[in-house]
């Protein structure tokens, strides 16, 4: 079977990571080197970034096949080799997401940085227990909500029905998000297709 190992194209100049920037002698091994690869699992879903030097003794090892390529290679002891910019798994990684655990920063993620009260997207957002500590209320997903400090201040200590306010949307635990990898870094053109929703 023909396996084609394309090339990523030359990243405009501006503001470009370095690893990009032209081909073969022109890349600085050294930052080839640490440069991310995309790691998907043999169903090609993303499930993890790791660095071209872990990527190379993945596909060396035969735990993983080169899907596309930086350019440049990489040189060593043993000759010239690609630096990988994506690579597949040859087995499938079963449960590869580990459970979100309950945090303030998971719970604004979850509610999009959005006041679960009034809609509004805050700067001083605070974590809301729906059904209040002092009621009992747990510290589950589906007690805690993203809340802007004026709605927070309204409700206080009482439940949406007592403080007469409605919650936008029931709240939940988040879906296992493969894509969580991928999160506050910067996602390679060549990544794109391989990544079929809009992280921004
Ligand atoms: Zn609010």
């Amino acid at each position: 079977m023909t396996r084609v190992v394309s090339q990523t194209k030359a990243a405009p100049a501006d503001g470009a990571a370095p690893y990009l920037n032209g081909g073969g002698e022109q890349s600085d091994p050294r930052v080839l080197i640490r440069a991310p690869v995309l790691v998907l699992n043999l169903n090609y879903v993303p499930v993890n970034v790791c660095t071209v030097r872990r990527a190379v003794v993945m596909v060396d090892k035969g735990k993983a096949e080169l899907l596309e390529q930086h350019e440049g290679l990489l040189h060593t002891v043993s000759g010239a080799v690609d630096a990988p910019a994506i690579i597949r798994l040859v087995y499938l990684v079963k449960r590869p997401f580990l459970p979100r655990k309950l945090s303030k920063k998971e719970v604004f993620l979850r509610d999009r940085f959005t006041c679960q009260y009034c809609g509004k997207k805050a700067q001083d957002l605070t974590l809301d227990h729906v059904i209040p500590r002092r009621q009992n209320g747990a510290h589950t997903w589906e007690n805690v909500v993203a809340a802007c400090s004026r709605c927070n201040l309204r409700k206080a200590g009482h439940t949406p029905a007592e403080a007469k306010m409605t919650l936008r949307t029931a709240p939940r635990a988040p879906d296992p998000n493969p894509y969580m990898i991928l999160q506050n870094r910067t996602i390679l053109d060549a990544w794109k297709p391989y990544i079929p929703w809009n992280l921004e």
